[in-house]
């Protein structure tokens, strides 16, 4: 697999590449803004341009940007599914400014007015945001959840609904969070090839664009979002020697977003290495 993790863009967009490297990752994810606010400072073209030229000088692949956590494209409020929407639409042309292939974010909560409901508005904004961002290259990626409050995607059910209804299989994918499966009632740590096969016939391997590589701090199927260090948490080590030996996802990026970020990925690292793993 692609190894990546989470970066911190204090050193600016363009030195992500170097600071990847260095830490020793092949590929990473980042947020384009700050993820707690709607509004954003528009990209500087230059910042944007040595961002992507950086990254193609160091041959980064499957780079990643990690959408606001305030969006909610499954709310059943008009006002709050637009906002959603706009800022949706926003972060795919600052993912395109930035040369970034994938655009990572949780699909949303249905806020009681079901799952059906959610999944179906959903839809509507992927499909809209892709006629609206045509020509743009950027993958709009849906998240599995944990399955916390009235969050949808915790089931492979909704992902592959979500893939039927896309009208364009060139713009959609699906990040698994490894975390969140296990949280979610699919037990990974166990048995990682049902989990594959499952995903496959819902939703189509060929749609699995990263992995979120996280632990589970919880046991199984408590539906709690809490990311622990590799080798730290609930799953098992075998998981990880099975993941990484699953030729199928040989090109599949896997970023880390453990506990301590940047402090805690050489950890992460060096237990992958001593289960054998090579990264
Ligand atoms: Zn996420
Ligand atoms: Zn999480």
């Amino acid at each position: 697999m692609n190894i990546g993790a989470h970066l911190s863009t204090k050193d600016g967009f363009s030195k992500l590449p170097e600071n990847a490297h260095a830490l020793g990752l092949r590929t990473y994810q980042f947020f384009s803004k700050n993820q707690m606010q709607w509004k954003s400072r528009p990209l500087d073209k230059n910042e944007a341009e040595a961002h992507a030229k950086a990254a193609k000088k160091l041959g980064i692949e499957n780079e990643a940007i990690h959408a606001s956590y305030l969006l909610n494209l499954g709310s059943p409020e008009d006002g709050k599914w637009k906002m959603s929407y706009d800022a949706f639409v926003e972060e795919i042309r600052r993912a395109d400014q930035l040369g970034v292939p994938l655009l990572i974010f949780h699909p949303g909560a249905h806020m009681g007015s079901g799952e059906e409901n959610a999944l179906k508005r959903i839809s509507k904004a992927v499909n809209s945001a892709t006629e609206e961002t045509k020509g743009a290259r950027v993958k709009l990626v849906v998240e599995n959840t944990a399955g916390q409050g009235s969050m949808v995607g915790h089931s492979l059910d909704h992902l592959g609904y979500l893939a039927k209804n896309s009208n364009d299989s060139e713009r959609i994918g699906f990040c698994i969070d490894t975390c969140h499966a296990y949280q979610a009632g699919y037990d990974i740590s166990n048995d990682l090839d049902a989990f594959l096969s499952e995903f496959d016939s819902k939703v189509g391997l060929g749609l699995l664009r990263a992995f979120h590589l996280n632990d589970s701090k919880y046991p199984f199927n408590k539906h709690l979002d809490r990311h622990e260090n590799l080798g730290k948490g609930t799953l098992s080590h075998d998981f990880y020697v099975n993941l990484f030996n699953e030729k199928r996802l040989a090109k599949v990026p896997a970023f880390l977003e453990t506990p301590e970020g940047e402090e805690g990925y050489p950890k992460d690292l060096e237990f992958l290495r001593s289960l054998g793993i090579k990264i």
